[in-house]
């Protein structure tokens, strides 16, 4: 890795959004500032209402901010144009969602394959097939690489997103809710895993309504009526590998609710 761990990935300065004209005008942002250090494992909180999809959106590049300044890697994304800021997300970004959001006829094998299809560099078949194969492995589950969605448990499929988000080595992890669908021991589970990754140097910025998933992270950012009401780091950070080993001795095997480990 050439990126220097504590260096900026996310600056935003003084950022505004609103959304329509005129009388029926939204703010639903309203000067949020927001640095974001490499080796972060950020949880974004913050009741409904109070701008946390429309952070992620303009974080993620899907959306332009409006005043103030986004500097993705030191890249001015406003100054971007559309096509540009597609780039940018296909390389530099990936996305988690609550519902996996997998292709459902293609393997897994495939669906982490997907994203490189649109990076903007070449790369060739056997390169593509040898990069999905890693981050399969790197989430464990290179030996479900052939199954399709429908035949992987809950978990296992957003092992398999995760995989996907990290097949292009990007500067940053965007996770929206990525535990909702998920029961408590599935969840302990890829919070674990993210922890690892985030050991391993990933930034990681996690979209949460769950206080218990942002106990998993370095810092949390909450916001209010579009404005950062709160930014502090996690005091007691929680492994939630351990969370998971006292789960299981508090549900001994026949009790848990948990998904199956093999699904095929
Ligand atoms: P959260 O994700 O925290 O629930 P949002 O970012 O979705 O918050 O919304 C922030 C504010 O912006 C809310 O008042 C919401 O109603 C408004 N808003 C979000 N998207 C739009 C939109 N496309 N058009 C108009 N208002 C919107």
């Amino acid at each position: 890795m050439t990126d220097q761990a504590g260096e900026a990935v996310v600056a935003l300065e003084g950022v505004h959004k609103t959304y329509g004209s005129g009388g029926s005008r939204v703010a639903a942002l309203r000067g949020v500032d927001l640095m974001i250090r490499r080796g972060e494992m950020l949880a974004v909180m913050g009741p409904s209402g109070s701008g946390k999809s429309t952070l992620m959106n303009i974080l993620g590049c899907l959306d332009r901010p409006g005043p103030g300044r986004y500097l993705l890697d030191g890249v001015d994304v406003a100054r971007l144009s559309r096509d540009k800021r597609a780039d940018l997300r296909n390389r530099k970004l990936g996305f988690v969602f609550q519902d996996f959001h997998l292709l459902s006829r293609t393997s897994a094998l495939e669906n982490v394959e997907m994203p490189m299809l649109y990076h903007p560099d070449r790369i060739t078949r056997r390169e593509l097939r040898r990069r999905a194969e890693e981050a399969l492995e790197r989430v464990g589950l290179a030996d479900r690489a052939r199954h399709h969605p429908n035949q992987l448990s809950g978990g296992q499929q957003q092992r398999v997103a995760i995989a996907r988000a990290l097949v292009n080595n990007p500067a940053f992890l965007l996770a929206d809710e990525p535990t909702g669908n998920l029961d408590t021991r599935t969840s302990f589970e890829i919070m674990d895993l993210f922890q690892e990754l985030n050991k391993e140097g990933l930034t990681v910025i996690l979209v949460t309504h769950e206080p218990e998933m942002s106990r998993f992270c370095s810092r949390v950012v909450v916001l209010r009526d579009g404005r950062v009401v709160r930014d502090e780091p996690v005091a007691g950070r929680q492994s939630a590998k351990e969370l998971r080993d006292a789960f299981d001795r508090e549900h001994p095997v026949g009790e848990t609710l948990s998904e199956p480990s093999e699904a095929s």
